[in-house]
């Protein structure tokens, strides 16, 4: 790839993460074909994401802009078997059984030319989460798959286009520790409750986090029914059983804290939810938390308290 080419690439992708960047600012966290095509990227008129197929290569780049893995419940087959190998790297399986089809040969592209790619994830319930920057770091032909890197410390060698658009290094950060099973479970959840705290409503995206009721840590599943969508406080208090939600729904401040004296945050953003129900619910009744896992939970409350 000429070095025209390869910055042309770069400018597109940057624009692309930069744009994904500003609406995961706004909140948003999962994406349809539409909100993802027409856009204005770097002087062109760019689609992210592949309209059939799982690989997508606009017509004025040479390598693949992105890939997408549709979302299947657990212990159902999956069409591609995308899967973490025992290196750490994941893997995506190629089109068809051919590496010389020309849309492997845009991963290839990619691959060869180390430019980043956007990995669409399917969320439960519809739509796609995107992982960026993931970089193909290697190809096994044999099994017909490429070897995916979704924690690529960014290259020396890349010099960025324009300054103005350079990823908050924060948000670089956050993304390398980010585990791929972890990004569409945080947006199903958010998803579900329209971006609000179960607790207080609270709408601020940046500050919500989908809250896992039977902890991942002690084995909980990332699925919308073992999740909640709290704001930073309330999951923090839910976390240390400062509070604890029955499985009616019913908020409960553990009785020390509730006799505290404190300022006005304790008051109004602790003590005042005691008693009251979940303020925000999934409008699904398939995707409300599940009733033994509050329980279990709740009973675990109790015991602190
Ligand atoms: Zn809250």
């Amino acid at each position: 790839m000429d070095p025209d080419q390869r910055l042309r690439e770069l400018a597109v992708r940057h624009a692309a993460f930069a744009w994904l960047d500003r609406q995961r600012a706004a909140g948003k966290e999962v994406f349809s074909q539409n909100d993802t095509s027409e856009l204005s990227l770097a002087g062109e008129t760019v689609r992210l994401m592949p309209t059939q197929q799982g690989i997508w290569k606009p017509g004025h780049l040479a390598a693949a802009l992105s890939i997408r893995t549709v979302y299947r419940p657990e212990g159902t087959d999956r069409p591609y078997d995308d899967a973490v190998g025992a290196d750490g790297f994941y893997r995506y399986k190629m089109r068809g059984d051919d590496p010389g089809h020309y849309q492997n040969r845009a991963l290839r592209e990619a691959m060869t030319a180390r430019l980043p790619l956007i990995w669409w994830l399917g969320v439960q319930g519809g739509g796609y989460s995107a992982l960026y920057p993931v970089h193909l770091v290697d190809e096994e032909p044999v099994a017909l798959q490429f070897v995916v890197d979704i924690d690529a410390v960014p290259q020396t060698d890349i010099v960025w286009p324009a300054a103005d658009l350079e990823l908050d290094p924060a948000y670089r950060q956050q993304l390398t520790r980010i585990r791929l099973h972890q990004r569409p479970f945080r947006a199903a959840v958010l998803r579900a409750y329209r971006t609000s705290c179960a607790i207080c409503s609270f709408r601020h995206g940046d500050l919500l986090d989908a809250a896992h009721i039977h902890e991942d840590s002690a084995g909980g599943r990332p699925v919308i029914t073992n999740g909640l969508t709290l704001c930073k406080m309330h999951h923090a208090a839910y976390d240390r059983k400062i509070l604890g939600i029955t499985p009616s729904h019913e908020v409960r401040v553990n009785a020390a804290v509730l006799e505290e004296v404190d300022g006005p945050m304790l008051r109004h953003g602790i003590q005042e939810f005691h008693g009251k129900r979940l303020m925000v619910l999934p409008e699904r009744r398939s995707q409300h938390p599940d009733s033994e896992l509050l329980e279990a939970r709740y009973q675990a409350f109790l015991d602190a308290s």
